[in-house]
């Protein structure tokens, strides 16, 4: 006997074309997510199995499980021989102690000599001899539990499916850019381009000594928070700090982040590139800050030349991207009071409705071509 996991996945994936390469991709990631616990994966009638788990790790196995994009959801289950008495005891475990329930038998097993219903009676039956408390109810039980009794002479037994994070597999999209800064919108971005199949790639600008090592370090953690749903994560780091004092010094006051947040989409899509990903990701919401208006959306949009620019959170309200940050497990860190690049120089009144000839113009007034190249060549990158 032994304790297994049962994974399910999207059976929409199952249809068409792209099913072979679907299935690829999840297998190699729920491998990816299972690195450094001794297992096996097989595939089993549309669904996975984990088995040869040491016992020790099926708990740390779940909890890795629940982050792999493209399943749907796991079961704990109980691999034992198809021997129906050793059945009725194991099937006890199972059970509530009071309130209703109901067998759901599935025998792939056409040699054994009972078929699913008379299956489901005889453990349903020793059920209710052992505890009086319980009563079967077929429509809507308490507590469900399927014994699926397989062809090889084995059968499993399992009650709850816990929900995993859906998606789609994490690479079938291909890659993609994040601008990750400390807060908490762009980690949330992340993840959910990460859900929708995009192995995401991060770049992060800091202003040394303006912004402390711990303002990177607070980075450098939400990546490995996010590497965790992408079996890996790969952060740029790059120096901001000479473009900001130009910017600082030569561009006028309230067109400061405008213009930094043009430079940022830039130096972006030049790392995104420069590593085969095919867009860029930020954690704008509309109207949350000056430059987030339309009006600012546009002009920092218009120095992206190639790539499409995408916003998962355009339309969603603060308190909404807060409540995925808790699930996802990066909103404690990204509350950490350690300053943003951003912060620095920051201007009094930022322009909220900023003119794309007066931008320009203000621009002008850098080489922010070199600029760009001089920080490209320091960038850092982290591996996690
Ligand atoms: P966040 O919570 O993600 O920091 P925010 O509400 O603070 O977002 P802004 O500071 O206006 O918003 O930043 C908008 C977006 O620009 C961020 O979501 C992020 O994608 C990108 N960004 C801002 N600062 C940085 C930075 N220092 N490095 C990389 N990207 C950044
Ligand atoms: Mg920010």
């Amino acid at each position: 006997m032994e304790k297994v996991i049962l994974l399910r996945f999207g059976e929409i994936y199952l249809k068409g074309k792209n099913r072979f390469s679907f299935e690829k991709q999840l297998l190699d990631n729920i491998e990816l997510a299972l690195r450094g616990l001794k297992h096996r994966l097989a595939r089993m009638h549309g669904r996975y199995l984990i088995e040869n788990l040491d016992p020790n790790d099926v708990t740390e196995a779940e909890l890795r499980i629940k982050k792999v994009f493209g399943l749907i959801s796991y079961s704990e289950a109980l691999k034992m021989p198809t021997d129906l008495e050793a059945m009725k005891r194991e099937c006890l475990a199972y059970l509530p102690e009071s309130g209703t329930f109901r067998f759901t038998v599935n025998r792939a097993d056409k040699k054994f000599p009972l078929n699913s219903q008379q299956i489901a009676m005889e453990l349903g039956g020793a059920a209710l001899a052992y505890n009086p408390a319980l009563k079967v109810d077929l429509f809507s039980p308490d507590k469900e539990v399927f014994v699926d009794v397989r062809e090889e002479g084995y059968s499993f037994v399992f009650a709850d499916k816990v929900p995993c994070a859906g998606g789609m597999p994490v690479g079938c999209s291909g890659k993609g850019v994040v601008l990750l800064s400390g807060g908490i919108d762009s980690p949330v971005a992340a993840y959910r381009m990460a859900k929708r199949g995009l192995k995401m790639y991060g770049v992060h600008f800091h202003s040394f000594p303006y912004t402390s090592p711990m303002a990177k370090q607070k980075v450098v953690d939400l990546a490995k928070i996010l590497s965790e749903y992408q079996g890996g994560f790969l952060l740029y780091v790059v120096s901001f700090t000479e473009i900001q004092q130009q910017i600082h010094e030569h561009c006028p006051e309230e067109y400061m982040i405008t213009i930094m947040r043009r430079i940022m989409m830039r130096i972006a899509e030049r790392i995104a590139i420069k590593e085969g990903c095919g867009s860029i990701t930020t954690g704008e919401s509309l109207a949350q800050v000056a430059s987030q208006t339309q009006e600012s959306i546009r002009v920092t949009n218009e120095t992206v030349m190639e790539l499409p620019v995408f916003r998962p959170l355009i339309g969603m309200d603060k308190e909404e991207i807060i409540a995925t940050a808790r699930e996802i497990g990066t909103f404690d860190k990204s509350i950490e009071p350690y300053e943003d690049c951003c912060t620095v120089f920051l201007p009094k009144y930022p322009v909220i409705k900023p003119k794309p000839e007066l931008i320009r113009a203000a621009e002008s007034k850098i080489d922010y071509e070199a600029l760009i190249d001089a920080a490209m060549g320091s960038t850092e990158v982290i591996k996690l």
